[in-house]
């Protein structure tokens, strides 16, 4: 029990004490006598009369009787890790070695620290009980990478609550290591194959940093294979370690050296065996050192055979763990448990293990061929392949396994009356059990997303039956749905997805693509007979697209309901812009999940919910405008603009001078998708795919975990295809030019030609004395006698995408065509953060020194930034024009601009760049008319122009 008396000694505002000396002795008796018995006194305000009196106080009192301790053997990241008899085995995960995992050693030459450090808690949460982390590889700074990744670690709780085992063949880089890690952690190895001199002194520094060391079995002569040999080294080692050096046994680990066994070799027969039996001998010699050793090394012949591999660490652990070993390095969570081993293959392996016959090694050979590559994680259940073949259709469905769909299918043919009624029949069946566990938030978007390829794979095996037959009128879609993303926008991953859910609900997608004109959409509505148009965009125009369309729809006398939803959109616009140009319903819908609802009442059989619904969206709508008309329109408070320009955000121009860049005028960069994938940013990824959660905890996530790790695992593999098979071109463009600010407008000058720059400065009213923002403010104005400067860029990482999208959707493969735009999305954004990176330290060359994390770039933690018009700061979307004037975008690298002013590709990214430290993001939000004026006349731009531009933003 601890216990605290607090203020003892400190005299209070009066000056007085707290306490007397007289009333502590008291207070301290009172202590003794409730039952504590360490006393530890002392505060900064403490009196010698206070001293005395606890002197007093414990008159009499034995002082504690120091208690000896226990030797025992223990290792500590944040938690502790005592080796006692009863724990069986320690161990020690071995993914972290870049010797010994290729992924790893990838990730590490990528520099992708995060994604590094999810094998480690994989290994953590595989069970390992000790990390090891090895850096030895001939191209890498291993003390930099050691030091570096260490670092990385010891800020992951998760992990670092686990001791670490530091392993290299180089001293200099275990004590790179040793310098970085909290608690008592293990040094891999320390041996006397330098001689006594060498050891001693690394066992010294080891000491010094409080750690446990591993000592190999090796000496001047080399290693030790002989089990005498074995022991003898050992016996000398510990001899000086424990009398020479002050080393603590039990801070002692001997590996005796495991080697490969059936390696065709008459003598590495006898290698588990002696490794096994100098166990025992060194243990007896050397009174409480503990026994290690990499168990993956006897197996090593049989490397690509899982199966067997685990069956012989299995059966090797199990007898040198009796003999006295005490941890091993292995591949935590894919260890096989010895009982389970296959009894035949249990026997021939221990064959091998004991050298029980000539031809042993011969016999698991042979066996061995028979379940090549069929390790443990390779395994598949497929008891369920003797269900019904209705039972099958659905397990495929539920689980998007596409493997066996085509025969399921055709057996399902022959079986039922048919093609149709297999539709109707096993595979809707199917389809609503996905349904319903997407709607109960039990499977994930990727999950259903595979569904429905199973499903589409499935429908292409029937069609060409149905269409013989000519029973199509009889289909059971519950509603036809055209699916559009407006004129002049290319966005398309979001309506994808909420196609796809709709179609898995047994709705009818008819789905016309991007850049669709109000013409075509409404041509194919009527044509097709469609029960509902939906209508997509991400970019602020397109708001204005999806009006036109409904007053169009309006003109035709259509009443049909229409659905509004994607990135841009929201509730109030739809009320406010879109529903009163329509007579029929206008939805605003949230996403992909909210769309099935509001599709199934609308075309429900229950016509009167659906006309309820109806009459329900419309009088919200109704309120919302009303609201709105009560407040005079407005429901942000406004300053007027002139008053917002006085509160401008004030950089002292005076002292602050601008960094000159190293390069002036536009550029050409040229990075390859290898460079590029360290600078990806995961988190944005997942919320593509409606999974939330930041990269890497997600993972972690007891929900979405497993399927975020399955995504992300299929992505890193089409990413190394795509990059393979360069199926993505990438290019970018940037450009450094002389700038001032003229009020809100930046004027850049190019090759003596003056571009003016336009911006919108913040109006919405703020606590006093808060500056109201333009990105204007940051660069030097045109009065000021510093010379300032603006960096332009775009960039792509889409051109010649379609060709692998249209593969996919001819295979009726939704989930990697959606999979690939978000990854070209993905690499699209790790360009523009790469090249600005090359802008601040080269190009520019403002922070030539800078050196960050991937992790820090992500969180944007350089100086600077690069906003991107349509973005908040600037958002208005013709400002594009000047960029790909400036740079002459369209002809040097390809994207073009819509009339939207979408890019594309749709994987791209355009921008400034501002260069001054105070430089930062912010939002817009609403202007005022007197702003929406004067931004006007700056663009000659007409009241229906300005209307479309920045109708977001009007209030
Ligand atoms: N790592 C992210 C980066 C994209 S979002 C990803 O991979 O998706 C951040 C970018 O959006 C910024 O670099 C900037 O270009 C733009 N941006 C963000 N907020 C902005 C704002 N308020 N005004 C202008 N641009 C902004």
């Amino acid at each position: 029990n601890i216990s605290a008396y607090p203020n003892a000694g400190l005299p209070n505002e009066f000056g007085e004490y707290d306490q007397t000396p007289e009333e502590m002795k008291v207070f301290i008796r009172d202590f003794i006598e409730s039952g504590f018995v360490n006393i530890i006194g002392g505060c900064c305000g403490t009196t010698p009369l206070h001293i005395k009196a606890m002197a007093e106080a414990v008159k009499g009192m034995k002082p504690r009787t120091k208690p000896t301790a226990i030797p025992v053997t223990a290792y500590a990241g944040l938690e502790p890790l005592m080796v006692r008899e009863n724990l069986n085995f320690i161990n020690v995960g071995e993914r972290t070695n870049v010797t010994g995992s290729r992924k790893f050693s990838r990730l590490i030459k990528e520099k992708n620290y995060t994604e590094a450090l999810t094998i480690a808690q994989q290994q953590v949460d595989g069970g390992a009980q000790v990390i090891d982390v090895n850096m030895d590889e001939g191209l890498l700074d291993s003390e930099k990478e050691m030091e570096t990744f260490l670092n990385m670690m010891m800020s992951e709780p998760d992990i670092a609550k686990l001791p670490i085992m530091i392993d290299s063949s180089k001293f200099s880089v275990i004590e790179a290591g040793l310098k970085c890690v909290q608690g008592k952690c293990i040094v891999n190895s320390i041996s006397l194959k330098e001689g006594d001199e060498e050891f001693i002194r690394q066992a010294n520094l080891v000491r010094k940093y409080g750690a446990a060391a591993v000592v190999m079995a090796f000496d001047e002569k080399g290693q030790a294979e002989t089990i005498d040999r074995k022991v003898n080294i050992c016996q000398r080692a510990y001899d000086i370690l424990v009398n020479h050096v002050g080393f603590l046994p039990e801070d002692i680990i001997f590996d005796p050296n495991i080697f490969a066994v059936a390696t065709g070799i008459e003598e590495h027969n006898e290698y588990a065996i002696n490794f096994i039996e100098a166990t025992r001998k060194i243990k007896e010699a050397c009174p409480g050192a503990k026994i290690s050793g990499g168990v993956s090394n006897i197996s090593f012949s049989f490397r690509g055979n899982n199966k067997v591999r685990e069956a012989m660490h299995a059966a090797f652990l199990y007898h040198a763990i009796q003999a006295g070993m005490d941890m091993g390095i292995v591949n935590a969570g894919m260890m096989e448990v010895y009982a389970e081993v296959d009894k035949p293959l249990l026997k021939l392996v221990e064959d091998v293990l004991f050298n029980r016959s000539s031809d042993a090694t011969d016999a698991l050979i042979t066996y061995a061929e028979t379940v090549k590559g069929k390790g443990k994680e390779l395994v598949k259940d497929l008891s369920w392949r003797n269900d019904t073949v209705e039972n099958r259709l659905s397990h495929s469905l539920v689980r998007g396994i596409t493997e066996f769909i085509e025969e399921d299918t055709e057996e399902a043919r022959l079986k039922y009356p048919n093609p149709l009624s297999v539709i109707e029949g096993p595979l809707m069946d199917g389809m609503n059990i996905v349904g319903d566990l997407f709607g109960e938030g039990k499977m994930f978007l990727p999950q259903v997303v595979k569904s429905a390829r199973v499903m589409k794979r499935s429908v292409a095996v029937l069609t060409p039956f149905i269409e013989e037959e000519k029973s199509i009128s009889g289909s059971s879609s519950k509603g036809k749905i055209l699916l559009a993303t407006v004129k002049g926008d290319v966005h398309d991953i979001g309506k994808n997805i909420v196609g796809v859910v709709l179609g898995c609900n047994n709705f009818e997608i008819i789905d016309l693509g991007v850049m669709v004109p109000a013409e075509k959409i409404l041509k194919v509505a009527l044509e097709e007979n469609v029960n509902i148009i939906g209508l997509s965009g991400l970019i602020t125009p397109s708001l204005d697209e999806m009006v036109t369309v409904a007053k169009e729809m309006t003109r035709r006398k259509m009443n049909i309901p229409l659905l509004i939803g994607g990135a841009t959109t929201s509730k109030t616009h739809t009320a406010l812009k879109i529903e009163p140009e329509y007579t029929g319903a206008a939805i605003h819908v949230l996403d992909a999940s909210r769309a099935v609802t509001v599709a199934s009442t609308l075309l429900g059989a229950d016509t009167n919910a659906s006309s309820n619904y109806i009459l329900g969206v419309k009088k919200d709508y109704n309120d919302l405008r009303e609201k709105r008309a009560r407040s005079g329109g407005k429901t942000k408070k406004l300053i007027p603009l002139d008053l917002a320009r006085q509160s401008k955000y004030n950089i002292n121009w005076e002292t602050y001078i601008p960094p000159k860049p190293n390069f002036l005028g536009v550029k050409k960069l040229s990075l390859d998708i290898e460079e590029l994938i360290p600078y990806i940013d995961w988190t944005p990824f997942f919320t593509t795919w409606q999974l939330k959660g930041r990269f890497p905890d997600i993972f972690k996530n007891p929900f979405v975990g497993i399927e975020a790790k399955k995504l992300f695992d299929d992505a890193q593999e089409m990413l190394q295809t795509i990059k393979n098979e360069k199926w993505l071109g990438t290019a970018a463009i940037v450009g450094v030019f002389p700038a001032k600010s003229s009020k809100d407008d930046i004027i850049i000058e190019n090759n003596g030609e003056k571009i003016v720059s336009h911006h919108l400065r913040q109006q919405v009213k703020k606590a006093k004395g808060k500056s109201y923002l333009c990105l204007s403010d940051f660069i030097a104005p045109e009065n000021s006698t510093q010379q300032d400067y603006i960096g332009a860029f775009a960039v792509t990482a889409g051109l010649g995408i379609e060709k692998y999208v249209a593969l996919f959707e001819e295979k009726h493969d939704d989930y990697n065509a959606i999979l690939l735009k978000a990854l070209a999305d993905r690499l699209a954004e790790a360009l523009a953060e790469k090249t600005h990176e090359i802008i601040r330290k080269e190009l520019w060359g403002y922070a030539p020194n800078e050196n960050l994390l991937n992790e820090d770039l992500i969180k944007e933690k350089y100086r600077g930034i690069r906003p991107a018009p349509g973005y908040p700061a600037c958002p208005e979307h013709t400002e594009k024009d000047l960029l790909w004037k400036l740079l002459n975008v369209e002809k040097e690298i390809g994207i073009k601009l819509t009339s939207s002013r979408a890019m594309y590709p749709a994987a791209s990214v355009s921008g400034w760049y501002f260069s001054h430290p105070d430089s930062k993001y912010f939002g817009i939000s609403h202007i005022g008319a007197d702003q929406l004026k004067d931004y006007s006349h700056r663009k000659s731009w007409t009241s229906s122009e300005a209307e479309k531009w920045l109708a977001r933003h009007i209030e």
